[in-house]
């Protein structure tokens, strides 16, 4: 017989950690949803011009697209990410804007695995489309940041940058094209390739051989339109009234081709170097117009689940969530008493696990222990010919018997409820 495992870049998520993902994506839509961000649930595939639109340049599309010939002909592609899914849903639907909706779930990307990147990795996001209005932008950026507080995450990192108009960008990147031309000789193998592809790219290079030519680039502020400055001088004081700390840094350009003006990275400085980016976003106010609908502004972001559990973790925080299992039956008379026991509270909403097969006492109240259960209820020859059972709390030992009567209600005074 084969033997089969998971594919590289993805991973199954075991309990309790499976119990925090979907915690994770509760506590997000409990920041979100109260702020107008209604829930979207774009398809995992889609036809994969969607995909190309995200910018022809980038290597997520270029080199890691999961792509496909579907079986009626049509070019599919696996979602790399869901900002092209939402903007083609809203030329799709036509909604009223402004259109604010959060997504969470899995995305795709043909990546080189390690710990933190993977190619089957989940984000959670929000994206509102229709106002350009820099308030706009504070409230996107501040939704991320009290998402992590309410995570317990205290130390993260806000940068923020802007990228100008198309036209600016396009000027900004014939000035640093020049630049770089200049220095080609000082610049790594890599970097020269990717200036072929994108000049902006360079900037994000973290190798050291570039460093000092890097330094020494144009900057994009030098470059921004009266506009754009503009908009990202509110954009900064809309942060200072609310009290929102950030760093403005000139070379944040990020990974995708389709953000204009106002782009933002979280950096969690409690992991260790490598993927310390945890989330990140923009305004990407040619998007919808390039997927084939009206000139339409969004800004959004998508913040990265796995890495942020990364980050939870080095600062100990958002634990997994308890286990749901309240009481677990112990029954050493054969195990009909248990399944009476167990309906009789699960019915009452009471969490409610047994064992199976008549095992022994021992292994019966080893299984209790494992389930997480905070009260284990004991059935012996004795309790069943006298119509009683034993509530034995785990964390002590301590045990009290009950009427099988009023079991129930029993066993909710000594939970607690
Ligand atoms: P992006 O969609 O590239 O802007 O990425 C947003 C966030 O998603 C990043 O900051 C990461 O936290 C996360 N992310 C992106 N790619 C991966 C990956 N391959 N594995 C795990 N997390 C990722």
């Amino acid at each position: 017989m084969p033997k089969f495992a998971t594919s590289p870049g993805t991973r199954d998520i075991l309990a309790p950690d499976s119990a925090r993902w979907r915690h994770f994506q509760q506590v997000f839509a409990d920041v979100v949803e109260p702020a107008g961000y209604a829930h979207i649930i774009p398809p995992m595939f889609e036809d994969l011009g969607v995909f190309l639109r995200v910018g022809e340049t980038t290597e997520i599309v270029t080199k890691e697209m999961y792509d496909f010939e579907d079986k009626g002909g049509r070019r599919i592609a696996l979602r790399p990410e869901q900002t092209a899914s939402v903007c083609r849903a809203f030329v799709e639907h036509r909604p009223v804007t402004p259109w604010k909706v959060w997504y969470g779930g899995p995305n795709f990307r043909y990546e080189k695995p390690q710990q933190g990147r993977y190619r089957q990795f989940d984000q959670v996001g929000i994206e509102a489309l229709g106002p350009d209005d820099p308030q706009l932008d504070a409230e996107v950026i501040a939704l991320a940041m009290q998402f992590y507080a309410q995570l317990g995450l205290r130390q993260v990192r806000l940068s923020i940058n802007s990228l100008g108009d198309s036209g600016d960008r396009d000027r900004y990147a014939t000035a640093l094209r020049a630049h770089f031309s200049a220095h080609l000789d000082a610049l790594s193998a890599e970097s020269r390739a990717t200036l072929e592809r994108n000049p902006l790219r360079v900037l994000d290079s973290k190798r050291s051989e570039d460093a000092a030519v890097i330094a020494a680039a144009p900057k994009m502020a030098d470059h921004l339109s009266a506009d754009a400055a503009t908009h990202f001088a509110h954009v900064q004081a809309a942060l200072r009234s609310a009290s929102i700390q950030f760093v403005v840094d000139d070379r944040l350009v990020r990974g995708l081709d389709y953000y204009r003006r106002t782009t933002f990275e979280f950096v969690s400085t409690a992991l260790s170097a490598a993927h310390t980016a945890i989330g990140g976003g923009g305004r990407y106010d040619g998007l919808v117009a390039d997927l084939g609908g009206p000139e339409t502004p969004g800004i959004g972001f998508a913040l990265g689940l796995d890495r942020t559990l990364l980050a939870c973790d080095a600062e100990g925080v958002f634990a997994a969530p308890a286990s749901r299992v309240d009481v677990f039956v112990v029954d050493v008379t054969g195990g009909a008493e248990a399944t009476s026991i167990c309906s009789a509270l699960r019915a009452a909403g009471v969490g409610a696990d047994r064992a199976y097969e008549g095992k022994s006492m021992k292994s019966q109240m080893k299984a209790a222990d494992r389930s997480g259960a905070r009260i284990a209820i004991i059935i012996g020859d004795d309790e069943r010919t006298t119509n009683t059972a034993i509530i034995r709390t785990m964390d002590d030992g301590s045990q009290q018997s009950a009427q099988r009567d009023n079991l129930v209600a029993s066993v909710r005074q000594a939970l607690g409820r």
